[in-house]
């Protein structure tokens, strides 16, 4: 697909054709700007024959408000897939966050982004397509770009899809594309370790965020698979790597869930295993998700808890919950349009 190409890569494509430079110049652009092939006015129909069967064919398919300004939209692909993505309007700009599998299969307990597995990976080009989309949606163009941070912590395991993210990281930070910088740009994993080395070897500036919920293997275990294949100490032992290879502070997210991870002891064990290490922790209450059964904490519940974690020299903050009436959390919104179709399918 063409979005999944640089400028480079671009004028190759168009040279092969044995068509000149600026053709390839133009493509890029429409691509940039999310214009759909027949928006396109500047190319002849035989040219956009010829690219038909590569053009992006990602759409809108959807978009839902929340009453705090948050806005989530459905993106809907050439195979009919859908992810959704979350726009986040902050006082510094607008904060995009970005799917990067349709579906996931790292089984979490909490999450609703895996209840029914992997479907695919998404392309380079179709996780680039999200952000040029929604950059459309806000006015934007190939040269107006309005979003200025991204977060690939939309459906999927960004480390699960490898090469396709860091390609994606290429194309989005490229000044040849959106030109977003690297440092705005957050990458969350469930703690793939051996791709966490890989990720440092890319010598990228983004911050690397780590999905812990967790201060004991067993009690991780219970909600995240993957605690299986690599224990707590590896996770935090490659974040240190990353932080020396990188310099970048690295960020934990903490989801609460009441019984499970929220008492005084995590509190001292979480403080014993970042001991040394440049980390932020950020609390999340649990956004409950209808099909599991896990309960969330308080918000107060969730100050305290981050109280007693900068009591003890950790820095912590209480995430904002945003979008909570659209089905703000990761995968909701897909499930719920997913088996609402399922009921529509059956009436049919
Ligand atoms: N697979 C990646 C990124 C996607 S999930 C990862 O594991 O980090 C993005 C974040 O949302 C993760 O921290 C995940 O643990 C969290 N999350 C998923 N479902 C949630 C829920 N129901 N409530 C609160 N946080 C949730």
């Amino acid at each position: 697909m063409l979005s999944d190409l640089t400028y480079l890569e671009m004028c190759d494509y168009v040279k092969k054709l044995g068509l000149p430079a600026f053709r390839g110049e133009q493509i890029f652009n429409a691509i940039y700007s999310a214009k759909k092939l027949e928006e396109i006015t500047n190319l002849p129909k035989s040219l956009k024959d010829i690219i038909e069967s590569d053009y992006p064919k990602y759409k809108v398919a959807n978009k839902f408000v929340s009453k705090d300004g948050t806005q989530k939209f459905i993106i809907e692909f050439w195979d009919s897939n859908i992810v959704e993505c979350v726009l986040m309007k902050y006082k510094y700009g607008y904060t995009l966050c970005v799917s990067t599998q349709v579906g996931c299969r790292m089984g979490c307990k909490f999450c609703a982004s895996t209840l029914n597995g992997l479907a695919r990976n998404l392309s380079s080009g179709e996780i680039l397509g999200q952000v040029l989309l929604i950059n459309k949606e806000l006015g934007g163009s190939e040269k107006n770009r309005q979003i200025t941070n991204l977060v690939l912590m939309g459906s999927g395991e960004p480390l699960d899809n490898f090469d396709n993210v860091c390609k994606f990281i290429d194309l989005v930070s490229s000044s040849k594309g959106l030109n977003i910088s690297q440092r705005n740009i957050s990458l969350s994993t469930c703690g793939l370790v051996d791709k966490i080395d890989l990720l440092a070897q890319k010598d990228y500036n983004i911050s690397l965020t780590i999905s812990l919920h967790a201060t004991l293997d067993e009690k991780r275990a219970e909600v995240m698979p993957i605690a299986n294949r690599y224990s707590i100490k590896e996770i935090v032992d490659a974040c240190r790597r990353y932080y020396d290879k990188s310099h970048r502070r690295v960020y934990f997210e903490y989801t609460l869930i009441k019984g499970v991870n929220d008492s005084v002891e995590d509190v001292k064990r979480l403080r014993n295993l970042v001991k040394g290490l440049n980390v932020h922790v950020n609390i999340i209450p649990l956004n409950e998700v209808k099909e599991r059964s896990l309960k969330g904490t308080t918000r107060l519940e969730a100050y305290k808890f981050a109280d007693a974690l900068k009591e003890v020299g950790v820095s912590a903050t209480v995430r904002r919950t945003m979008g909570e009436d659209i089905e703000g959390a990761c995968g909701q919104l897909r499930n719920k349009i997913m088996r609402e179709n399922k009921v529509k399918n059956n009436h049919n």
